[in-house]
Formats: structure tokens, C-alpha cells, sequence
């Protein structure tokens, strides 16, 4: 109802009831304690690079054909179309469509383009060199003037790249393939050589997505480089119940049976007699393949392509393969309309919110001066530069300067750092126990003074003294040594005994 609404400037005018004519449904309609219903404020927000939408608004403001459109629109259609001037006649019959936001005039959820805007709109729309029909549904679902269709015609029939790759063998058998509960349950993979490389293509039966990895240089690819390639994919993805593939050397060697089983899939091969059964990820190289070729000759990006074939519908009553595996649009180089179209998406916005605030609070006090105390003999992890590794040692006595100690390395070298450096240990590591616990590296020695002078701060003081020296054990002796595991007696439990 608000979609249908905000294109109105209304008043609201209170009538008795009895003045009503037509009972509607709300006055009848008890209000039930139902879940609160989630309802986006602003429903229309036109999604496109950032200069794009300035240069969208600009060339709307600058063109008079929209101007005059707008110019209706806002101040209202008049009666009869004849009233119109000529040139707005066209949209008569869509005056109930049209809306203007924020200087960008709208066809229902689809952006209207300026004249001067056309030519760069027909070329992303066709970025994926797809056929005139899939451009067509691509435009529609973003874009839209009058005479897009036609446009889209003559621009695809005329393009040189499409034309130097027109299909020219006759139509093969269409293999059906089983159509799976939901997305991403069986995929389809096979492998494709284009320009002196192997790729592995890999396809979502549901949603029809298709993935690209390159895998080889042509004709090298081995198990390890489609299970590198697979495992990427589904570490991504999430594992699907059944993979489908031909019965290629890579996919029926033992490394990739063990691969199958770690990460728990079926694994169906195509049979030899049948060869084609694979037929959906076959299709599909086809396509990739395609795509990836004209993407190269006519010197655009190949990813752009390949996103325009993901976002595009795949058929004038299916969505895109995007929106069938994730259940959400793509934002592509076009100008649209993306609703975020996730339940609960307000309790989802808020415990976000509420998490990074937690993580900043978390983050600023251990970044400041709030860690806690450490104690002489303490075990800590040091690290001897910032982002750096952390490695054993011990407190020696707090430094001079603030939130500084004196700390001592396995080695015997001794280091001032700051207390953000320094990690405390409830239990001293494998590593201080064999340096600093056995008694007989410990020499009663009396350690040289550690200078702590103010221009060494956080560097290191004292050189490496051979053999590491220490005053005292500064951890407790008792400390089991990690060589040595506690004995114990193993007794059954009774009742394993009797059921035995
Ligand atoms: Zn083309």
C-alpha cells in the first residue's frame, strides 16, 4: 500500500461511518496482535555508482523531454490525453506508473534514461554480449524509455562482436537434468580451455549460477588443482549434497575420493555409455565460454560480463540465477532499485550495531592503559615490535617509564616494553619452563644493572648474556615438566563391566 501511495500528496479527511457508501475492509477489520510488521520507510532508493547517479540526475535536469515529463508528473496528468503536448502522449497510458524521485523520473521500479544516456545504457546492458531477449530482461529489470525494445534490437543485431560469433551449428538435443528442493544442493562441474588456459566451471542445477576458477595452463589440470579450485568454491558457498562431473581422470582419482569424503558430498560421474548426462554443466561451459570470448575481444572486462549473465532473468518468468541462489539482487554497473530484502532485517541492523559498539569498547581498553598490572616473575608473551610475533619471557621489575616493564628473554636478554606489548600468561608455556625452570641453567648470579634510561624506551636494552642468568626460579618448581605425564591408575567403570 505505501509502494501504491507515495506517489500521492494526500489529505485525509475524517467521514462518519454512516456517509460510507462502500464498507471497506479496514473499518470491518478487527486489529489482530500479530508480529509487528516491517515496513521500509523509503522503498525507492535508486542504486548506481555514485558519479553515475549525479550524471543520471544532471542529464534528466538538462534534457527538456524529461523535463516536461517531470514538469506533468508533479503538477499532475490533466484530463484527456489530447491535452497533453504531442511529444508526452507516449505515456498516457503508463501516467499511473510514473513517479519523480529525486530529480530521476520512475517507470514503477525501473529508472527512466535521458536521450543523452541511451548509448551508455545499451552498452552495459549488452556488457555480457548476451542475445536480444536476455538483454531485453536484463532492462527490465532496471531500466526503461519508450522504444527500449527496439533499441536493444538494433543495437544487439549491429554488434560486431556478436555477429563474429553468431551460432552457426544446427540445434542439439536439450538434456533435461533433474531439478533439486533448493539451491545449491547439486552442482555441475566440468572443465573448459580457452586461450592456452584450463578453467573449471562449476553450476548450481537450482539457480543455474555458474562459477569460474581457472585451474591450469591448458591440458595440465591435475586432482590437486580442481580440489584447490572446489574446495575454495565450497568453503565460500557451503558444500553441496551432489556434485555431478564426467568421469575425467581428476575427478576419479583416490586424492579426490578423499577430498569428497572430508567435505561430504555424493559424487555422481556420468556414465560412459552416456556421456552427455553431465549435460547442465556442458551447457554451461558453452555459455561461460561464450561469454568469456567476446568479453576479451571487444576489450571489456570479463567479471562485468560475467556478472551481466548472473543478474539477468533467467527467463521472462524466472529471476536471476543471483536471485534464485542468494535470494537477493546483484548491484551491477546499471542503475536500480535493490530492496534489502532480508527478515528481521532491523533486529539484524541492530545487533550489528550493537556488536561493533561492543568491539570498539573491547578494542579502546585493552588499547589503553586499563590492562591489568603484571607482577615480578610473572610469565608473559612479548612482542618485540608492533603486529610482530609474541614469543616467551619474563618479567624482570616494572620500568621507570609509565605502563613499562623490564622483561627477560629466553636467552637472558632483557627488553623494556610497554604493557600493551606484553601478554599475560596464567601458565608459563613448554618453552619458559625448559629456559627459565630448570635448576641447573639457573645461576645465583647477580645480574648486571638494566639501564633505564628515558631515550631507550620500548628498545633493547642489554645484549644476549650466555649462559642465561636469573636471580631466582621465577616460576614455581612444581610445575610439571612437559615431558613427563601425571600416572594414573585406569580402573573400568562397574557398570562397563557388567554390560560386558
Ligand atoms: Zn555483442
Amino acid at each position: 500500500m505505501m509502494l501504491r501511495l507515495q506517489k500521492y500528496d494526500m489529505n485525509i479527511v475524517y467521514r462518519p461511518g454512516k456517509e460510507v457508501v462502500l464498507a471497506d475492509m479496514l473499518s470491518r477489520l478487527h486489529p489482530t496482535t500479530g508480529p509487528e510488521i516491517d515496513i521500509e520507510k523509503s522503498v525507492f532508493a535508486v542504486q548506481f555508482s555514485a558519479d553515475r547517479l549525479q550524471q543520471l540526475k544532471e542529464e534528466t535536469c538538462r534534457d527538456p523531454h524529461m523535463t516536461a515529463l517531470k514538469n506533468t508528473i508533479i503538477k499532475g496528468w490533466p484530463e484527456k490525453p489530447k491535452d497533453l503536448p504531442k511529444n508526452l502522449r507516449q505515456y498516457w497510458s503508463l501516467k499511473e506508473e510514473l513517479t519523480v524521485e529525486d530529480d530521476i523520473v520512475l517507470k514503477g521500479d525501473r529508472v527512466m534514461i535521458p536521450e543523452s544516456m541511451k548509448q551508455y545504457i545499451l552498452q552495459t546492458i549488452h556488457s555480457g554480449h548476451q542475445g536480444i531477449e536476455k538483454c531485453r530482461m536484463r532492462a527490465k529489470t532496471c531500466v526503461y524509455w519508450h522504444g527500449l525494445s527496439h533499441d536493444i534490437e538494433t543495437f544487439v543485431k549491429t554488434c560486431e562482436t556478436c555477429l563474429k560469433h553468431h551460432k552457426s551449428q544446427p540445434h542439439e538435443e536439450l538434456l533435461q537434468h533433474e531439478i533439486p528442493e533448493r539451491p545449491w544442493h547439486t552442482v555441475g562441474t566440468d572443465i573448459m580451455t580457452l586461450d592456452g588456459s584450463d578453467y573449471i566451471v562449476v553450476c548450481d542445477y537450482y539457480s543455474k549460477m555458474p562459477f569460474v576458477r581457472r585451474t591450469a595452463t591448458a591440458g595440465q589440470t591435475t586432482s590437486t588443482g580442481i580440489i584447490s579450485a572446489l574446495s575454495q568454491l565450497f568453503g565460500e558457498q557451503g558444500v553441496p549434497e551432489k556434485l555431478v562431473s564426467d568421469n575425467g581422470k581428476p575427478y576419479t582419482s583416490t586424492e579426490f575420493q578423499r577430498f569428497r569424503k572430508e567435505w561430504g558430498f555424493q559424487h555422481t560421474t556420468s556414465s560412459p555409455r552416456y556421456p552427455r548426462s553431465n549435460g547442465l554443466a556442458e551447457r554451461t561451459v558453452q555459455t561461460v565460454k561464450n561469454i568469456m570470448t567476446k568479453a576479451k575481444e571487444s576489450h571489456s572486462d570479463i567479471n562485468i560480463a560475467l556478472l551481466a549473465f548472473r543478474s539477468t532473468p533467467i527467463d521472462h518468468k524466472l529471476p536471476s540465477p543471483a536471485e534464485l541462489l542468494y535470494s537477493r539482487k546483484l548491484k551491477t554497473n546499471l542503475p536500480s532499485v535493490i530492496p534489502n530484502t532480508l527478515s528481521k532485517k532491523k533486529e539484524v541492523r541492530k545487533q550489528l550495531e550493537k556488536r561493533q559498539q561492543q568491539q570498539k569498547m573491547y578494542h579502546d581498553r585493552t588499547a589503553t592503559c586499563s590492562l591489568p598490572p603484571l607482577s615480578k616473575g610473572q610469565p608473559v608473551m612479548m612482542q618485540k615490535e608492533e603486529g610482530g610475533k609474541w614469543t616467551p619471557a619474563t618479567i624482570i621489575q616494572p620500568s621507570n617509564e609509565p605502563r613499562s616493564y623490564v622483561v627477560q628473554s629466553p636467552n637472558g636478554a632483557t627488553y623494556r616494553r610497554n604493557r600493551r606489548h606484553l601478554m599475560n600468561l596464567q601458565k608459563p608455556t613448554e618453552r619458559h619452563v625448559r629456559f627459565y625452570d630448570k635448576p641447573e641453567i639457573i645461576e645465583t648470579r647477580t645480574p648486571p644493572p638494566i639501564s633505564t634510561t628515558p631515550e631507550q624506551n620500548d628498545d633493547h636494552i642489554q645484549p644476549a648474556a650466555k649462559p642465561p642468568y636469573i636471580t631466582q626460579p621465577v616460576v614455581e618448581a612444581q610445575t610439571p615438566s612437559p615431558h613427563q605425564r601425571p600416572q594414573r591408575s585406569i580402573k573400568k567403570p562397574e557398570r562397563l563391566i557388567e554390560s560386558i
